[in-house]
């Protein structure tokens, strides 16, 4: 099977009735295997993959990153949709809100962050880490269906699985940031890498440490995100809709415009 477009997210923003004839299968890849759902929506053939595995089993800083986005691009996927949950750290970010990321900075630790471990040396630009061109697609989505959204932001990436500290969330506040959450990273540096155009929605299901006068509870999490789902699935699928395939943007060339200074074969990049 072959999928163009992906959609990564929790089970709840999948709905097996979206999906005509739809089929599961685990992928192997170099790094290990991934699970997907492929199936075609409006002539369009797109493949689902929970990124926490069946039943969100794996917590974020364990999730095998490179073997999802190995598994997308072996399947054919250019183009990736995927969903986070977030905690916000300004008030105008409100839970239940969403939020259209362009940015990171990343405090994770333990996670293997780039495909390119040996051979060649890559440094792959984050200038524009979060596809302009299908931020864009997905802001006309949002547009079309009435559906509120943040356009712009950036996302911090802790290592979880704890919260955050009240003084983490101060900092990271102080700086501007718009939400904090466990997976983005390296998530969209992999999509990158392996010259797929990637967008994520961020789902604000609480405020972050201090900033709520309450403390949240994994309760409340759930609550939050039950209420979002079928925004951003509405949103994911119209987005996919108006697609029409072509790539004008910098991301087909991401890593490819590395290797003739490496004299690396193009059949020879992983992944
Ligand atoms: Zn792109």
């Amino acid at each position: 099977m072959r999928a163009e477009y992906a959609i990564i997210g929790g089970t709840g923003v999948y709905d097996p009735a979206l999906l005509e004839s739809p089929t599961t299968e685990i992928v192997d890849t170099p790094y290990g295997q991934a699970q997907v759902t492929l199936g075609t929506f409006q002539g369009k053939s797109v493949a689902f993959m929970p990124r926490h595995g069946t039943g969100h089993s794996i917590p974020p800083h364990k999730v095998n990153y490179r073997a999802n986005i190995a598994a997308l691009k072996q399947l054919g996927v250019t183009q990736v949709l995927a969903t986070a949950a977030v905690g916000s750290l300004q008030m105008k970010y409100e839970p239940g809100s969403l939020v259209l990321i362009d940015g990171f900075l990343d405090f994770t630790k333990s996670r293997p962050t780039t495909f390119f471990e040996s051979g060649p040396v890559v440094h792959v630009d984050m200038t524009d880490p979060y596809c302009g061109r299908l931020r864009q697609a997905v802001k006309q989505a949002a547009e079309r269906l009435g559906i509120p959204i943040h356009d712009g932001g950036t996302y911090v990436c802790a290592e979880g699985p704890r919260f955050e500290t009240p003084q983490e969330i101060r900092l990271y506040q102080s700086w501007g940031a718009a939400v904090v959450g466990m997976t983005s990273v390296p998530e969209v540096v992999l999509a990158k890498e392996a010259e797929l155009c990637y967008a994520t929605v961020c789902m604000v299901t609480n405020y972050g440490a201090g900033i709520s006068p309450t403390p949240l509870t994994h309760e409340e999490v759930v609550e939050e995100m039950a209420k979002n789902v079928h925004r951003i699935r509405a949103l994911f699928f119209d987005t996919i809709a108006h697609l029409d395939g072509e790539r004008d943007c910098r991301c087909p060339h991401a890593v490819g415009s590395q290797t003739p200074l490496t004299g690396q074969a193009e059949g020879e990049r992983r992944p």
